[in-house]
């Protein structure tokens, strides 16, 4: 049996019809860039996220870089983040000149850990503690990251706050209080990506940020368009960080089936965790669901040995899989200068070495999903 990894076309053939006619309205209205279609889709995603404003962008990556712009964020600064994340998360601190402090994750759920967030700030001295200016948690996987503490962490030290919410969109945290708040409406900022692998995928590049703030928003929109307000006007210096028409259209229309897909990929997930528990691996550890709402973008397990070995047996009969992510970002070649040693994040360092996503996309049938677990079960008796 073949299954990949993530297979796109199943979905586009419920959603084909749809697709086309929202394409054509743009074809015959020539109306490209931002426009109605893409308010329109700000509008639904704000709600969605439990948000008062949304920001059309051209990615999740420039999500990021806006936000940070938009944050004032600079030359020198210092912002917390964790080295266990795709590679945009820090590559876009780094980019405006700032420098990640990367730190370490929670085992279970693979979040940034608050617990260490807190030690690291509270050890900063002046002038490294006047750097500090901003956190970027990570929902990873589709799981909220542990936002509680990292607010109350980040309210005491005045940081600005931008949830990477790329792999987490409608993701949900529960507060101590019984409050229920969306993944990207907690924080200051909240960045979403609509890459096609990403649960409310485009058919191209494409990205969202969040706001509550009134003023926030209005630096966002204007940061889209080269800081210009009004047009030909700069006090500001910008970017193109612009969402087609094109794209917008074609997120209205899957944004309707999101919660279905969500909830078939949760269905997938529990599917999973009783086959796998009925065969009792030894070793083989399933995705904690700690926070309320986890959308499974990923379904990632957990292997203490052999991980890379049981990789290439699951490819040898068919199976898709992928490594999120092999190496940790405090071990990549360009953050060298940062002078972090691999051991410094031990949790972060173990999982790059025993994780590994499986299938879980909704359209993923139960025989798949049986079909994968009898080839690990085989795999693991050897
Ligand atoms: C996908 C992703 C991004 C970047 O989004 P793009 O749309 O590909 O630029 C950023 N952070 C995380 C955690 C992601 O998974």
């Amino acid at each position: 049996m073949n299954v990949p990894l993530l297979d796109l076309k199943r979905q586009y053939a419920q959603i084909e019809d749809e697709v086309k006619a929202a394409a054509l309205e743009v074809f015959q209205e020539q109306q490209f860039i931002l426009g109605s279609k893409v308010e329109d889709l700000e509008g639904r995603i704000a709600q969605y996220c439990q948000s008062r404003y949304a920001v059309g962008v051209s990615s999740g990556t420039d999500a990021l870089l806006i936000s940070l712009m938009a944050a004032g964020v600079g030359y020198e600064d210092l912002v917390i983040t964790t080295p266990y994340t795709f590679f945009a998360t820090a590559g876009t601190i780094a980019r405006i000149g700032a420098r990640p402090l990367f730190v370490d994750i929670e085992r279970d759920t693979y979040n940034l850990d608050p617990e260490r967030m807190r030690e690291i700030v509270f050890r900063l001295k002046d002038p490294e503690r006047k750097k500090l200016k901003a956190v970027i948690p990570v929902h990873l996987y589709g799981q909220c990251a542990d936002m509680e503490p990292i607010l109350e962490v980040a309210r005491e030290f005045g940081l600005v706050v931008i949830e990477d919410a790329a792999q987490a969109i409608g993701a949900e945290y529960s507060f101590s209080d019984g409050t229920v708040r969306r993944a990207g409406s907690m924080g200051d900022y909240g960045c979403f990506s609509f890459f096609p692998s990403k649960n409310l995928g485009a058919f191209g590049d494409g990205g969202m940020v969040t706001t509550n703030d009134e003023d926030i928003y209005d630096r966002l929109r204007s940061l889209r368009i080269h800081g210009a307000k009004p047009k030909y006007y700069h006090k500001i210096i910008g970017g193109n960080f612009r969402l087609d028409a094109l794209q917008a259209a074609i997120l209205i229309v899957k944004l309707k089936y999101l919660d279905d897909w969500t909830a078939r990929r949760q269905e997938n997930a529990a599917t999973y965790k009783r086959l796998f528990s009925e065969a009792g691996i030894e070793g083989l550890v399933t995705p904690t669901e700690k926070q309320k709402r986890h959308i499974y973008n990923q379904f990632v397990i957990r292997v203490e040995k052999e991980r890379d070995e049981l990789r290439n047996f699951l490819k040898d009969k068919g199976v898709g899989t992928e490594i999120y992510y092999p190496v940790p970002l405090h071990m990549q070649e360009c953050f060298h200068y940062l002078g972090y040693r691999p051991q410094d994040f031990p949790v972060t360092l173990e999982a790059s070495r025993t994780t590994l996503a499986l299938p879980i996309f909704p359209e993923l049938t139960n025989e798949e999903i049986e079909y994968i677990v009898e080839v690990i079960k085989k795999f693991f008796s050897g």
